[in-house]
């Protein structure tokens, strides 16, 4: 059966099937996009929450930098009054006329037993020790050529200052920085220097209390990009220059902030958060690794991202299975609704169907004043063929004759149906007398072109006879009186030889 005749007898036609097709379509790709968007929800979700994680992180740094911080610069104040102390005591008569024991026990005070503290000196103009916290008679030795000492007989501006880290000889290697200031005559030229060393053993103490985890740093540095204490302890550390590492050139552009960067001492992904000490030439840095401040966050993002993964596919899953299902529930109602429709032998309209496309062609006909033809075919001699050849030969001739009826009607609006037994009905729409003689004609010749044996006919072989009946809006009649003509036009073509069309008189209607 062709798809032209698939529409008028319920069978699903392409269209219909494309429809289905898209429906499917439209059914997975809603399912999709709603994954998609829950999907979509749950990256934002999760993104946010990575966003969480790292701002708890950088607020965590700012505390742990700022206790630091804090602890550092009351304690180096404190040194710096002792420093201050000693200036102040050196420029006083009465105290420099006490006994060495008393001067000193009154100048350095007790600072200089304090847990990190070294020696604690006063040096002349010219380098030499002169007083020391640890003993009445100074050794005698000359330090003119440090750092600190140059820079305060040339600077004399400079107020505190702070020695880059130093090991220092006398007291077995242990790294210090000193903390030094001028001293000066009443008129104001360079009289000498007090110097004190902190062991930097202070700084390790400090930051070993603090909880940084598994990968996290704490440094301090000073501003010339010396390194002077760092946690996690390497003894290397202390005095090495990171003036040229990348972190360094964040220090430079803001007195304090966060930044991610890869650290040059060991190659970790660090979060940092620095700030620049006010009143001291130091920069606290703590540092918190990439993988401990998303651990967390990992271990969820990938539990919700699996579930979200696996609720999404079998949504989509289920939106096909549901589209498939619905696709395969249409198709079994189109082709019920086809058998309903249909003759089971030839597949053509059956009468139950002929009779509803009738009425409707016939009211259509009549409202819009168009011509409605029909033809009706009876095969000659059949019953004689059923006895000759047997019932299912002559079924199979029923087939093949269906399918000539069916091969010479050509509009999508034109029906084949068969009526009953070897007798078919072909409605034609629109179609003129002379439209239907042509398609009668070329019916019953394509009829007896198939050549199919039979002894029992005259012509030798199957033929069929043809009557036909044209209604054009001129007329009257109803359509019982159209059928009835048809079929006495058949009997016409019957009686005079049958294997030929004859047309119903317009007075029959
Ligand atoms: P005529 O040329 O005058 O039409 O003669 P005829 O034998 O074709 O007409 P008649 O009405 O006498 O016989 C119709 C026969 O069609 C009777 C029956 O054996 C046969 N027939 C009806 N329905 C079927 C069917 O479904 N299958 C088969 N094989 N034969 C059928
Ligand atoms: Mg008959
Ligand atoms: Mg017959």
């Amino acid at each position: 059966m062709t798809i032209r005749q698939a529409s008028r007898t319920g069978q699903p036609t392409r269209g219909v099937l494309e429809k289905l097709s898209t429906s499917l379509l439209m059914m997975t790709a809603c399912g999709a996009l709603i994954s998609i968007v829950m999907v979509g929800l749950c990256v934002l979700v999760l993104y946010q929450s990575r966003q969480d994680a790292r701002d708890r992180a950088r607020d965590a740094l700012r505390d742990l930098a700022l206790i630091a911080e804090r602890d550092i610069e009351r304690n180096l104040e404190l040194y710096d009054l002792s420093l201050q102390a000693v200036v102040d005591g050196l420029q006083d008569r009465d105290v420099m006329a006490l006994t060495p024991r008393l001067r000193r026990e009154l100048l350095f005070d007790r600072a200089a037993s304090a847990r990190f503290l070294g020696a604690f000196l006063v040096l002349d103009e010219s380098g030499n020790v002169v007083l020391d916290s640890a003993s009445d008679l100074p050794r005698s030795r000359n330090l003119g050529d440090k750092p600190w000492f140059v820079i305060h007989r040339v600077r004399p501006e400079v107020g505190l200052y702070m020695s880059d880290p130093y090991y220092s000889r006398l007291r077995g290697d242990t790294p210090s920085i000193a903390l030094s200031r001028r001293i000066s005559h009443p008129d104001g030229s360079f009289a000498g220097v007090v110097m004190l060393s902190v062991n930097l053993e202070y700084f390790h103490h400090l930051f070993a209390g603090l909880s940084l985890g598994a990968h996290g740093s704490l440094s301090l540095i000073g501003r010339d990009g010396v390194m002077v204490m760092r946690q996690p302890y390497d003894a290397k550390i202390p005095g090495r220059s990171i003036q040229g590492a990348s972190t360094f050139r964040h220090f430079m552009a803001a007195a304090e902030g966060s930044f991610s960067d890869t650290a040059s001492i060991d190659g970790v992904d660090r979060l940092y958060w620095f700030r620049n000490f006010p009143h001291l030439p130091l920069i606290i840095m703590a540092a918190a690794g990439e993988q401990d401040i998303y651990a967390t966050w990992r271990r969820r993002a990938l539990t919700i991202g699996s579930l979200m993964g696996l609720l999404g596919s079998a949504f989509i899953g289920l939106s096909a299975m549901l589209g498939i299902q619905l696709r395969q529930r249409a198709l079994a109602e189109g082709e019920l609704q086809r058998l309903a429709v249909t003759d089971s032998l030839t597949g053509l309209a059956n009468r139950h169907r002929l009779g509803e496309v009738l009425d409707e062609e016939w009211r259509r006909a009549k409202c819009l004043r168009r011509v409605l033809s029909l033809l009706f075919v009876d095969i000659d001699r059949f019953k004689s063929y059923n006895d000759l050849y047997g019932h299912p030969a002559g079924d199979d001739v029923l087939v093949h004759v269906a399918r000539c009826i069916t091969n010479g009607i050509r509009r999508p609006a034109d029906t084949a149906a068969r009526y009953g037994g070897e007798e078919f009905v072909v409605v034609l729409p629109d179609t003129s007398a002379a439209g239907a003689a042509e398609i009668a004609e070329r019916i019953r010749s394509a009829i007896y072109a198939c050549g199919i044996e039979h002894e029992g006919s005259e012509y030798g072989c199957v033929t069929a006879s043809i009557g036909m009946v044209s209604w054009d809006p001129g007329m009257n009649g109803e359509l019982n009186a159209a059928i009835r003509a048809a079929d006495e036009a058949l009997y016409d073509a019957k009686a005079a030889g049958r294997n030929r069309v004859s047309a119903a008189a317009t007075s029959a209607l």
